[in-house]
């Protein structure tokens, strides 16, 4: 007997995931690189402040190690409160496989700055404090220019990946905020393809599936490469971008004016027409790719459940026969875990 007949079949709606190194530098063991560019990314003027900042990795054990969806390490220059050199922050990358440049040299993500107050932590911090906070990494790394030295650790993460052959699914993009780093990655993978003359152009296709990307914003003027999606949408009939914003009003289709929404209840109401956008929740061949706050996960989980829709979802016993509508965020947390067709990357 071969070990094809005793192995299980593959389940056609599982994807199968390629192989992806992982920790080719160590966080105590960063390689050496350099920014290679710097800008905002943002639709308009806007409260935050974030960026697209390209890392150029040429040289180092880093160049053409990455897949798209997956993540790397910065530690920023200096030393904590301890006198310790800084812990490494995990960043996603927003570039494809191929990195920026078509060879893997240049590398991109998304930080937004960190602008906040302090509030007490844990028992016995001072509850008046409320000095502005601005974090150890983000701000660090926004504000270096091209040409500065960072310290690069990685890769990370060997689930939130594009299936070794993509042309097997469609695909349900999720993202609050710069959860946006790895569609921006996916994306340029499965329609805008890699520069021309570039070994990876060699074999690449343009992936024909149906691609539906749902992005959630605070404000319009804080989308994400807005231009850039806006412009892929126009070019490719099977890719829909889906901006949902939560503090602005919208119109109602009665012409009446609506408060804004979370990507779950743009999701829901979707639902609700027959052949819209989203039916592709309904189809064996959709994965769903979820990146950003993890608030998002508990609102898409519940609202999947409460539609009877399967596949992306394993729920535990303890929730049977109690409704979806009831369950608590803990709950959800807790007792409802994502299948192999739906891929996480929420904090
Ligand atoms: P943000 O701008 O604060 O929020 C994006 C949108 O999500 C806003 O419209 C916000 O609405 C909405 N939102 C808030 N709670 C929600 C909920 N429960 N369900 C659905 N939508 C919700 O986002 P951000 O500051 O860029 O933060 C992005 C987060 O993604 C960070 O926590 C970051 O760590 C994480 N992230 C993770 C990865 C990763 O895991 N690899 C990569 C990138 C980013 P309101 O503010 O109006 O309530």
């Amino acid at each position: 007997m071969s070990a094809a007949d005793t192995e299980p079949a593959h389940d056609p709606t599982e994807p199968i995931l390629p192989d992806a190194k992982m920790h080719v530098a160590m966080p105590n063991a960063p390689v050496a690189a350099r920014i290679h560019g710097s800008r905002l990314c943002m639709k308009g003027k806007s409260a935050s402040f974030i960026r697209h900042v390209e890392i150029d990795v040429s040289g180092t054990p880093l160049e053409g190690s990455f897949r798209a969806g997956q993540s790397f390490g910065v530690v920023a220059d200096g030393t904590d409160a301890a006198g310790k050199p800084h812990k490494v922050r995990l960043y996603s990358l927003a570039s494809p496989s191929w990195g920026e440049d078509g060879h893997g040299r240049v590398i991109a993500t998304t930080p937004k700055r960190v602008i906040a107050e302090r509030e007490p932590q844990k028992a016995g911090d001072d509850p008046s404090d409320h000095a502005l906070f601005l974090g150890v990494c983000s701000n660090w790394l926004c504000d270096r220019k091209a040409g500065d030295a960072v310290q690069v650790s990685g890769p990370n993460g060997k689930r939130f990946l594009l299936p070794e052959d993509p042309s097997k699914h469609d695909y349900l993009f999720l993202a609050t905020g710069t959860g946006i780093a790895p569609f921006r990655g996916f994306l340029m993978e499965l329609l805008v393809g890699p520069p021309a003359g570039t070994p990876a152009a060699a074999h690449w296709r343009r992936c024909e599936s149906r691609i539906e990307l749902v992005m959630g914003s605070p404000y319009s003027t804080d989308l994400l490469y807005d231009d850039f999606l806006t412009d892929l949408a126009k070019r490719h009939a099977n890719f829909r971008y889906h901006p949902v914003i939560s503090r602005e009003m919208r119109l109602g289709g009665d012409g009446t004016q609506r408060k804004g929404e979370y990507v779950h209840h743009f999701i829901d109401r979707q639902l609700e027409q027959m052949g819209g956008p989203l039916d592709l929740l309904h189809s064996p061949r959709t994965l769903v790719y979820m990146c950003g706050l993890a608030g998002m996960q508990v609102g898409v989980f519940q609202m999947l459940a409460r539609r009877g829709i399967d596949g992306f979802t394993k729920v535990a016993d303890e929730l049977s026969g109690k409704p979806p509508a009831e369950w608590t965020t803990d709950e959800i947390k807790r007792r409802v875990r994502p299948t192999h067709r739906c891929m996480l990357e929420v904090y």
